[in-house]
């Protein structure tokens, strides 16, 4: 009988998992609640509990597990080290400690922005590629860069956090202390903040009616619905994210020139809109050599790219940078 893996993506809201054979073949996959504030033993009990039921319902225990975590990781130790959006912040759990012994296999743990990353290459867009660049859209902007197909993780693990490169000199101070980073124009929050403000401000009238004069309903997903149907304030609001996004896109360009970019996450459903906006920034902004042979894609694996991106972290026995 062939190999399975497990792979999971442990968000500040939901546990997903997935029992995969190593090409990616999903057997079994589901999704629990993370309910965070009972802590981080609980947590990790409901990891092993998910992943002990799909291995039943595969018929076969898997090899080994891969976890995206939300946050900074020790992957040679196993153990977290700061997730910023989990209660207790989790310093100095030891992941690979706690599990190993439950689930009897080998426990692997990378930053989720990474994992779903090395999703992407190995079973999304990046599948040809030798060097990638990933962006994750959504409370955060996250990401990774891949060179001859490893992650680049550099000496603690941190190296890829591109939504935190400056694109304002003088910008809005960020969650990570700096001002101006590619998350405060181009996350999730700081795309609805600026829906909220056109809705408040009285430019926003088909806006407004899709969510009922309530602020608090405004997502980018209403966002890019009301600038479908025409409003061009909404639309200006994508327009300069995308904006952003392609010129930190483009930075990575000149920085590395790679085969490929690719946006997940939530806001890179935005679509068609934020893609050609990125894709006509860097047009306008690589100016020192051509960057017409480096592919933007959304990404391929969409809200699977974490799971898939824990399997892979398995199939490679945690063998995925440098
Ligand atoms: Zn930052």
């Amino acid at each position: 009988m062939n190999e399975v893996f497990a792979g999971v993506d442990l968000g500040g809201t939901n546990i997903a998992c997935a029992v995969a054979a190593g090409d990616g073949t999903i057997l079994t996959e589901a999704k629990v609640p993370t309910l965070s504030h009972e802590g981080p033993q609980r947590v990790l009990d409901r990891i092993a509990g998910l992943v002990a039921e799909l291995s039943r319902q595969a018929g076969q225990a898997p090899s080994a597990i891969g976890i995206g975590i939300p946050g900074l990781v020790d992957l040679e130790q196993g153990i977290t080290r700061f997730l910023p959006n989990l209660p207790t912040q989790w310093r100095d759990i030891p992941v690979r400690g706690i599990l190993e012994p439950i689930t009897g296999c080998p426990v692997y743990i990378l930053n989720d922005a990474r994992t779903a990353a090395l999703g992407e290459l190995n079973y999304g867009h990046g599948r040809d590629c030798s060097s990638m660049v990933f962006f994750t859209l959504g409370t955060g902007v996250g990401g990774a860069v891949v060179i001859d197909r490893r992650l680049r993780l550099g000496p603690l693990g941190a190296a890829g956090e591109i939504g935190h490169q400056t694109v304002v000199a003088d910008g809005l101070l960020c969650g990570c202390g700096n001002r101006g980073c590619l998350e405060t124009l181009a996350s999730g929050p700081a795309l609805t903040a600026q829906g909220v403000r056109l809705l408040k401000s009285g430019l926003a009238p088909k806006l407004h009616e899709l969510v009922r004069g309530d602020a608090g309903a405004v997502t980018p997903r209403e966002m890019r619905l009301a600038a479908e149907a025409g409003e061009l304030t909404v639309r200006d609001a994508i327009e300069r994210a995308a904006e952003y996004l392609g010129i930190g896109a483009s930075n990575l360009i000149a920085a590395l020139h790679p085969e490929l970019i690719v946006f997940g996450g939530g806001v890179s459903e935005l679509g068609p809109m934020l893609i050609n906006g990125i894709k006509e920034t860097i047009r306008r902004r690589v100016r020192m050599f051509p960057p017409d042979d480096v592919r933007v894609e959304r990404s391929l694996l969409g809200d699977r790219a974490g799971v898939m991106g824990g399997i892979a972290l398995a199939v490679c026995r945690g063998q995925v940078g440098s």
